[in-house]
């Protein structure tokens, strides 16, 4: 039997690298939910008991790309058709009225339209989702701290007047998903059309238009990258100064295109945390501070305060087709997992119906909202607040968790409260999967196994399972 603690530290000396927990339970545990069981208001009524202060963020979903990229596994389909825009905007401003009570009940913190590529709408668009936003909550820009949209490089140089009008329109931040400064490996992406002149020229555009705040990634991993190439992405990113810059480890799972190419395995790659501790460097060198295991702000500024707030318990509400809610009874989704054209046309048909309603998620006991927040929210968790949910009735499985996370140097431990430390953000995302309930990593595990089997492809080229990105096991070993 080996110690929880020298199981942690043969993790960390393996350089297991998990997928990014942004989310938990993931949404490849959703499954369809029992039929009339979860009435969408009073799923919101149940959750609005758990908050003395009650307050929302709000996330709208627009699955439209102009492409595929190998990596992605996001809820998007290819479509650049303005009477599909106008349709589906229409079907989500009425999904919008119908949240309305919903909405009014909480304070409004930020709005994330993402996606997709939801900076392929024209303003018009965006002018019609604010006003009924407006009409509902009049002083949402008085309350709301984030107004973001996702964006892509080219979306902000080729059309800046219709960038400036989002801007005009109270847009805070833009989402921009640039992966790589490297030739080679922003085709590798899929983004052939996206040059080194085109990122530039976005971020250049943004900055003289007065965005306060542009938003960047650089993913870690691609085939062909090297340590050269990583460090020519990082340095040249950082003179370019986004107000944030993310960086991801790749993890490709059987339903992304890159599962198909050849080029990939289901395999841990340690070198990938040499590329994360360059990064760091440079960044913090460069007057960044660190916000989470993968994100770097300007001081004061920057940031992705959505984000923040949802890992810190801050409940979401997720509007459009794909689009995930969390709150503290159930998490939801009011369509599959899955995206197709056909069912992006029937949620426009339903939404325009009023017919949504919750049919796929995870219901959320006392248990598993504990270990929601000791996944996401290791930066600064109080556990004293986790005891209304049950935290003292499940601490005996938590505390030896924490303390081989203490013993390896990964958390501080303040009181009560637990504070990553260095190096507990670079492995962040290794403790997170600790905390992952047998539930969670059963339905984790079947999903992926299933798609994994279904992908001809992914099983000549990746692996014999896809067990490498769902979960790890623990002994019951004492710390
Ligand atoms: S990475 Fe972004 S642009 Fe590429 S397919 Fe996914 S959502 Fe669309």
């Amino acid at each position: 039997m080996t110690s929880l603690n020298q199981q942690l530290a043969d993790y960390i000396d393996q350089g297991v690298v998990p997928p990014y927990q942004y989310s938990y339970p993931p949404r490849s545990t959703y499954r369809p939910l029992p039929e009339g069981k979860w009435a969408i208001p009073d799923v919101w009524a149940m959750d609005l008991a758990n908050y003395q202060v009650p307050e929302l963020n709000l996330y709208l979903h627009v699955p439209f790309c102009d492409r595929k990229c190998g990596f992605c596994n996001l809820y998007t389909i290819i479509s650049t058709d303005e009477d599909v825009f106008d349709a589906y905007t229409d079907a989500l401003c009425t999904q919008i009225r119908d949240h309305a009570e919903i909405i009014q009940a909480r304070r409004l913190r930020t709005l994330y339209i993402g996606g997709g590529t939801p900076a392929l709408l024209k303003p018009r668009h965006f002018e019609q989702i604010f006003t009924t936003l407006g009409d509902i909550y009049p002083n949402w820009r008085s309350t709301v701290e984030e107004v973001a949209v996702e964006a892509t490089p080219s979306s902000i140089a080729d059309e800046p007047e219709e960038f400036k009008a989002l801007i005009d329109m109270g847009l805070t931040r833009a989402n921009v998903g640039i992966q790589s400064l490297v030739p080679g490996e922003i085709r590798e992406a899929g983004r052939g059309g996206e040059d080194e002149d085109v990122i530039r020229r976005a971020i250049h555009t943004a900055h003289e238009l007065g965005l306060p705040d542009l938003s960047t990634d650089l993913i870690m991993g691609f085939a062909g990258q090297t340590p050269e190439t990583w460090r020519h992405s990082v340095n040249e990113l950082a003179k370019l100064q986004p107000t944030t810059i993310s960086t991801y480890f790749l993890t490709v799972r059987p339903d992304a295109w890159f599962s198909r190419t050849g080029a990939y395995q289901y395999m841990w790659q340690p070198e990938l945390y040499d590329r994360y501790d360059y990064a760091r460097k440079v960044f913090l060198d460069h007057g960044y501070v660190q916000e989470g295991s993968v994100r770097y702000k300007r001081p004061g500024r920057g940031g992705y305060v959505q984000k923040v707030l949802t890992f810190h318990g801050v409940p979401l509400l997720g509007l459009g087709v794909g689009a995930r809610s969390y709150t503290s009874v159930l998490d939801y989704m009011t369509g599959s997992v899955k995206p197709s054209t056909a069912e992006v046309a029937d949620y426009i048909k339903r939404a325009k119906n009023h017919e949504l309603a919750a049919v796929t998620g995870f219901e959320l006991t006392g248990e598993e909202l504990v270990r929601k927040r000791l996944v996401l929210d290791a930066f600064d968790l109080d556990l004293a607040e986790l005891d209304r949910f049950g935290y003292q009735q499940h601490a005996a499985e938590f505390e030896p968790i924490l303390d081989a996370a203490e013993a390896n140097g990964l958390i501080h431990r303040l009181g009560r409260r637990i504070q990553l430390s260095p190096k507990g953000f670079k492995y962040r995302d290794i403790l997170s999967w600790m905390f992952y309930s047998e539930t969670v990593k059963t339905l984790d595990r079947e999903y992926y196994e299933n798609l994994h089997a279904a992908n001809k492809r992914a099983r000549k080229n990746m692996g014999a399972t896809p067990v490498r990105i769902t979960g790890i096991d623990l002994d019951e070993g004492t710390a």
